[in-house]
């Protein structure tokens, strides 16, 4: 039997160019694919154009394409789940509508998950279409990352992304919110492999995705994936709290016991200062403590599983 490929793409106000990316790029493409059944889903994020009236032609053509059309926009993070949710394939693979990512490397993607790669990602070779600000954000970004731990994620990786149906059904278990597709799937481990590709133009329109939203993305990576945020506060506290620790100590010996040898003649304003400081100290790493717990309740609230077990790989279960 033929294995299925399910191509999920998220679609929000992309009237403009969508339908020259499906009959020029996208379907070209997977028309030529003839050893597997390919089934196409497109997830209307709420789109206030005539996007979906657009997708709703495509889908009366042929069975295999299939609308899911969200009540509003919930944003391409929860569209993507929707779509994986619903994908029936063997394999999964996202893609944006507008065109960024070539359809033509898609044969790739299959090939290399054919060789056993569970997971297939898609990194931009280098950066084309963002302005300096974003490429610096960007850079910063994946340093931010790296130094709060996430080891996981490849810089420059995208959600063009094939991944085998293990992957999915991990995915469709995992119930948090605040959700980053890409930092979750890297998350889930698994055999991952890359394909280096050339992030191109929109072909029309403009992205969703302004400066603002990508700031607040990053910023829900770094409270979604890791809790060093909370505890950089605490480590300045510690830095503090000793500092002015050894201050104290050395204005009591040299004032108070020794008789002040290097006639300083610190007032009790500049001690009262350096206590302020110490206290200020103990408020900071007492916060991160706080901020400890916060952080437990929120891993709690995520309902991750503790493990995911790579049942392909597992025997006699
Ligand atoms: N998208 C979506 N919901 C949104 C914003 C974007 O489904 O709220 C889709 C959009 O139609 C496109 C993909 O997500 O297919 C990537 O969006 P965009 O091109 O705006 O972002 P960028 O290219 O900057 O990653
Ligand atoms: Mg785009």
């Amino acid at each position: 039997m033929k294995k299925t490929i399910s191509v999920i793409i998220p679609a929000h106000n992309e009237e403009e160019g969508i339908t020259h990316f499906l009959d020029k790029e996208l379907f070209p493409v997977l028309d030529k694919i003839k050893d597997y059944n390919i089934e196409t889903i497109f997830v209307n994020d709420g789109s206030t154009d005539k996007t979906l009236s657009i997708l709703q032609q495509y889908a009366e053509k042929s069975r295999n394409i299939k609308v899911i059309s969200f009540s509003r926009n919930f944003g391409k993070e929860v569209a993507l789940a929707a779509g994986l949710r619903y994908a029936k394939g063997d394999a999964a693979l996202t893609m944006d509508a507008d065109g960024q990512q070539p359809p033509s490397l898609i044969p790739k993607f299959i090939e290399k998950w054919e060789q056993g790669a569970e997971i297939v990602t898609g990194v931009r070779d280098h950066f084309t279409k963002h302005g300096l600000v974003q490429k610096l954000g960007s850079k910063l970004f994946y340093w931010l990352l790296r130094k709060m731990g996430n080891r996981y994620t490849v810089p420059g990786s995208t959600d063009f992304r094939l991944i085998d149906r293990a992957v999915i059904d991990e995915y469709n278990q995992l119930t948090e919110h605040n959700r980053i597709t890409r930092g979750l799937i890297d998350w889930l481990g698994f055999n991952q492999q890359y394909i280096e590709y050339t992030y191109g133009a929109r072909i029309a329109g403009k992205p969703s995705y302004n400066l603002s939203k990508l700031f607040h993305l990053a910023i829900d990576s770094f409270i979604s994936m890791s809790t060093t945020p909370l505890l950089i506060f605490g480590y300045i506290g510690v830095i503090i709290t000793i500092f002015s620790f050894l201050l104290g100590m050395f204005v009591i010996i040299q004032q108070y016991i020794l008789g002040d040898p290097l006639h300083l003649y610190w007032n009790g304003a500049v001690q009262m200062e350096i206590f302020i400081t110490f206290l200020v100290g103990l408020v900071l790493i007492s916060q991160a403590i706080t901020a400890l717990y916060i952080s437990h309740i929120h891993a709690e609230t995520q309902g991750r599983p503790l493990y995911i077990v790579d049942k392909k790989a597992s025997r006699n279960l």
